[in-house]
């Protein structure tokens, strides 16, 4: 069983029917569809042509925010060191010379001498002007631009937040789809995820489990509030990287990561892990080291972005981060320091104890029975080898509790008293293979039944008495 989780960007190259199964038999346990490309109504084919295949994969749906982007341009260019040329607000087809940039108050927010990035990073200009709607750049780092690169200016405070326009379009149409995941882009504080919200409170009435994207400064000063204020976390080290320079984010993955396990959020490491099978079969020494560094520091899930969506290789990138991930977590040594003991709230304390329980026993599962996948963060958190199975009433929790580390989660219907509730539960996963008769498994589980969030009971149990009984 692999323990860490697979978030897969769905495009182009794994859109279709034969390829998402082979990617699902591969290790996917999460489809990302990023909204900042296609169109609605091809994100909807391929929301539903998921959940068609299987009802028990995650679909996270990736708005944009205020990220900037280039316009159209008539071609792609390589731009050159030491020349010039000029980012625009106006409404043009872009050339080599003069590129159009998608936010009107590009001109008044930049400062003169400040640094613009296009592409990641990989090109830098140099604000050298400013003329009606006009930047004059110098180009100091050239390289190849094409229509809707992205743009970073990591010294200006624009003005632009979450949810732009278009975000607020994308929110609607996520509700009317019905996504388990809201991954959200260039969040700066708490109050852009209570404006996030009260969107999702006027178009849904499931629970949408709401991701933060940590990749702009603020995002980084203001880490508390946004992990508090979140149900996930995703250390988006692309844009992260411009923003506060490569070297910085090494440290920033593991801190962000020790933080949003401690305060049992999911924590997902995502953009070029495994970058150069984009195009080759096979990946760098340097890639396998980097998805291997994500596990030992903890993370619930990987991402793959462009590998999966427009690279060569979908199922076999799947199937490479897979092996890595089992080879990393066979040689994992658990720290048992590696999460708090202290401040915990009192559902903490008891999946903190339950964990520790199951350990002194060696039992050989641990299960969760919960409505609202409350009782399965708290056990994953304590990232103890053992398989942690998620038995719930409710079909998006199953698929949300999917993107936790070592959570297998089952759909289970029930509607007796809370004894039956539990001899139930461990008869499904005897019926379904996942336990056998000779198991001892810790069962965690609040004992009002219905009553979600409420975690008060933790029981050990053999699973043949369990079902003799
Ligand atoms: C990132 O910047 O790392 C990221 C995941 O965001 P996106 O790919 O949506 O730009």
């Amino acid at each position: 069983m692999k323990l860490s989780k697979i978030v897969c960007t769905i495009g182009p190259s794994s859109s279709d029917d034969s390829t998402l199964k082979k990617m699902i038999n591969a290790g996917m346990d999460v489809a990302r569809l990023n909204f900042s490309h296609g169109t609605h109504q091809s994100h909807e084919e391929v929301f539903k042509r998921i959940r068609g295949i299987d009802s028990r994969i995650a679909i996270a749906i990736d708005i944009s925010g205020p990220k900037i982007r280039l316009g159209k341009l008539e071609q792609s260019y390589v731009l050159e060191r030491d020349q010039q040329v000029i980012l625009t607000t106006d409404d043009v087809v872009g050339t080599k010379d003069l590129l159009p940039v998608n936010y009107p108050s590009l001109v008044k927010e930049v400062k003169q001498d400040s640094f613009v990035y296009i592409n990641d990073g990989f090109v830098k200009l140099k604000v050298i002007e400013k003329e009606n709607n006009n930047l004059i750049c110098q180009i100091i780092y050239g390289g190849y631009v094409s229509s809707r690169k992205g743009i970073n200016v990591p010294e200006a405070n624009l003005s632009m937040r979450v949810p732009t326009e278009k975000d607020i379009t994308d929110i609607r149409k996520a509700c009317e789809l019905g996504t388990d995941y809201l991954f959200i882009s260039f969040v700066r504080s708490s109050t852009d995820l209570v404006k996030v919200r009260e969107i999702i409170d006027n178009c849904s009435d499931r629970t949408i489990g709401l991701v933060s994207k940590i990749e702009h400064k603020d995002a980084v000063d203001n880490i508390k509030e946004i992990v508090t204020a979140s149900d996930g976390i995703m250390v988006a080290r692309g844009d992260l990287g411009v923003e506060v320079g490569a070297a910085k984010v090494p440290v920033l993955q593991k801190e962000i990561i020790r933080l949003s396990v401690n305060m049992a959020k999911p924590v997902i490491v995502a953009t070029q892990m495994l970058e150069s099978m984009t195009k080759e079969s096979l990946p760098t020494r340097a890639e396998a080291s980097d998805v291997a560094h994500a596990v030992f520091d903890g993370a619930d899930a990987l991402m793959l972005s462009g590998e999966t969506a427009t690279g060569k290789h979908p199922v076999t990138v799947v199937k490479t981060m897979t092996e890595i991930i089992q080879e990393a977590e066979n040689n994992l040594s658990f720290n048992t320091s590696f999460v708090s003991e202290s401040n915990l709230p009192k559902g903490g304390e008891i999946g903190q104890a339950a964990v520790k329980l199951g350990q002194k026993l060696a039992v050989d599962a641990l299960v969760a029975i919960t409505q609202t996948g409350y009782s399965a963060k708290m056990i994953s958190r304590n990232r103890v080898p053992l398989p942690i199975y998620a038995v719930t009433p409710d079909e998006s929790t199953m698929r949300r509790t999917n993107l936790l580390w070592a959570v297998k989660s089952l759909y289970h219907p029930h509607d007796g008293d809370f004894n039956q509730m539990i001899s139930s539960s461990i008869q499904k996963l005897h019926s379904e293979k996942f336990l056998h008769l000779n198991n001892d498994v810790i069962v965690v589980a609040g004992s009002v039944v219905g009553l979600p969030g409420r975690i008060n009971t933790i029981q050990v149990l053999n699973v043949k008495e369990t079902l003799e009984s």
